[in-house]
């Protein structure tokens, strides 16, 4: 007989309206517009409740606490005070929060202002992450960011003064026209904000994109693949420098500042995702829920379920996807305690993983871990596609 499951110890909630879209970005997300964000939260509250009711029925537990909960988007800041009033009281009609040790919400520095964040601590929000992307004007503009440099700043800064302890910063490196002074500038201005965590993420091209096009169309010209893995190195260096060191491919963080809610995601563990286009990972099963927006709410509006697709893992599926998750963090795996929790560790029958030893690209520590070494880091990406 199947045990009962108890509830997952992380939650995702997606709320998907920014003041403009993004010239790269092919998130879940539209333009905000205040009657479609109040119908939005209409349906949120209905999904709420029904995900929560069919967890409840199959589980041993009664309350959904979570320890981290991580408010994504879109931009979540994009709400305002009384939607997000709305928002938190939905949420804490279904969900207890005094467990909670991770709250995180997703900021955009064009929507950040003093009583929003005081609002946000009072709600037990205690994490921001900043959409800062660059701080050069040039990059700004060629991004489609709505917030100029100098807001990026004042965001940090205004955060820091509501009273946030753990501020994360997000930049983009790989840019077209983005010089390695342009990124140096961009990592010393982020350590100068003395911020506690800092996910850099190389431009990725996604289809239908407005820079796609441009590139496309031969109005843009990406940088040279040379170029966008000096730009990885560089990040690397700069922020394990100034006190940052690399805890996954794309993240960065003081010592005890490192991002556990997205730990939860890379270790693989059960998580709980609601809104439009949110993954969630609850008794080995992966569900996604509707990527448009119209198909979302229509379906949690006249059945609360909005799931699209459902696909339930099988133990060799769960190992094989655990690795190459676990693998992203900069510390690697430990084979028994992998092959303990999996039931098999595939790197133990791979021939691949002694070519990247063989290579310098992996490594075995003193401690008999595995891992991507640095040199690997800037193509783990290529590393980790041969473990699928
Ligand atoms: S602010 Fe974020 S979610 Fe919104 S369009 Fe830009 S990148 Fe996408």
């Amino acid at each position: 007989m199947k045990s009962p499951l108890t509830f997952p110890d992380a939650l995702y909630v997606h709320l998907p309206f920014c003041a403009a879209l993004c010239t790269y970005c092919d998130f879940a997300s539209e333009v905000y517009a205040a009657a479609r964000a109040q119908r939005y939260l209409d349906a949120l509250e209905k999904e709420f409740r029904a995900r929560l009711g069919a967890l409840k029925e199959s589980s041993a537990d009664t309350v959904f606490a979570p320890r981290t909960i991580f408010l994504g988007g879109g931009t979540p800041s994009a709400l305002n005070i009384p939607e997000l009033r709305r928002f938190f009281s939905i949420l804490k009609s279904q969900v207890d929060v005094s467990r909670v040790e991770e709250f995180t919400i997703e900021a955009n520095p064009g929507s950040t202002e003093p009583a929003k964040l005081d609002y946000l601590l009072k709600e037990c929000v205690n994490r921001i992450s900043f959409g800062v992307q660059s701080f050069q004007p040039h990059l700004l503009k060629l991004l489609g960011r709505v917030h100029g440099a100098s807001q990026g700043r004042e965001a940090v800064r205004m955060a820091r003064a509501a009273g946030f302890t753990n501020v994360s910063i997000d930049l983009m490196h790989g840019l077209p026209t983005q010089s390695h002074d342009d990124l140096r500038r961009d990592l010393d201005e982020a350590l100068a904000l003395e911020t506690d965590h800092l996910s850099a993420y190389g431009l990725i091209y996604e289809d239908g994109t407005p820079l796609k096009t441009a590139v496309e169309k031969g109005t843009v010209a990406p940088l040279p693949a040379i170029e966008e893995s000096a730009h990885y190195s560089t990040v690397m260096e700069t922020l394990e420098r100034g006190g940052l060191p690399q805890y996954e491919i794309s993240n960065y963080a003081r010592p005890g500042r490192e991002a556990q809610h997205n730990l939860v995601y890379w270790r693989n563990e059960a998580y709980l995702g609601v809104g439009v286009s949110a993954a969630s990972f609850v008794d080995f099963e992966r569900t996604v829920n509707f990527i448009a927006m119209d198909n979302y709410m229509k379906a949690a509006e006249s059945l609360g379920n909005a799931i699209e697709t459902r696909e339930t893992l099988d133990a060799a599926a769960r190992a094989r996807e655990s690795l190459i998750l676990e693998l992203r963090l900069a510390r690697g795996i430990d084979p028994n305690e992998f092959a303990s929790r999996w039931g098999t560790n595939p790197l133990f029958d791979s021939n691949v993983v002694a070519t990247f030893f063989t290579e310098g690209l992996m490594e075995k520590t003193a401690d008999g871990r595995i891992r991507i070494t640095r040199r690997g880091m800037p193509v783990a990406d290529g590393i980790l596609s041969n473990f699928v």
